[in-house]
């Protein structure tokens, strides 16, 4: 799963729209202490249904909406959008209509969020699943956050099979199965 441009409005420090083509193969970002490449993360994750506003540097969810600077007041929604490349046509039945997948998520203050993909409205559920087929998502070992490293030399074995597993791209049929036994 190729995720070809990451487009941010109102993310954290991208107050003004920002869109980036993420080319094939390796891409680096580069710039200032502060000027926004960890956000630009986080933002890749909080798309894919990141649950957790600790792990998103935050003390609550709505910390991810622009809270305003000197000079511009703050805003009430924040919205980013991955453009995926779906040619192989390797997403989900329900979504797999088109090239080019378009997964949204918009939080709105004290309001929460909700996602879209292809601009339909669908739960966070079907967002979570989507990436977990693809052995990517929130949680992913693929996006490795600063101390992860570390934990996954500490984890217990247990932890670490999970770790195996989302690498395996078998984390969504486990969430299927668990969801199925729940019921
Ligand atoms: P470093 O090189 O130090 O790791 P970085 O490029 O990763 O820096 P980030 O941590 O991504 O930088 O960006 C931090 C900046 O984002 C800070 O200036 C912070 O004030 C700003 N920021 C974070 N959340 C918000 C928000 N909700 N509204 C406005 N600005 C925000
Ligand atoms: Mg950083």
């Amino acid at each position: 799963m190729q995720i070809s441009r990451l487009r941010l409005l109102g993310f954290k420090s991208f107050v003004e729209p920002t869109e980036l083509v993420i080319e094939q193969g390796l891409t680096g970002v580069v710039g200032p202490n502060g000027c926004g490449k960890s956000n630009l993360l986080e933002a890749l994750r909080w798309a894919m249904g990141e649950t957790s506003y600790k792990s998103m540097r935050g003390s609550a969810m709505d910390d991810v909406i622009f809270a305003g600077a000197q000079d511009r007041p703050a805003r009430n929604t924040a919205e980013v959008t991955l453009f995926i490349d779906n040619s192989a046509r390797l997403a989900p039945a329900e979504f797999n209509d088109s090239d080019v997948l378009e997964v949204t998520r918009r939080i709105e203050r004290e309001a929460g969020s909700a996602y879209r993909v292809n601009g339909k409205d669908v739960r966070a559920r079907d967002v979570r699943l989507l990436f977990e087929d693809a052995a990517t998502g929130a949680r992913s070992p693929a996006l490795v956050q600063q101390g992860r490293i570390g934990e996954i030399v500490s984890a217990t074995p247990l932890e670490r099979r999970r770790v195996l597993e989302d690498a395996a791209g078998v984390a969504g049929l486990h969430s299927r199965r668990h969801e199925a036994e729940l019921r």
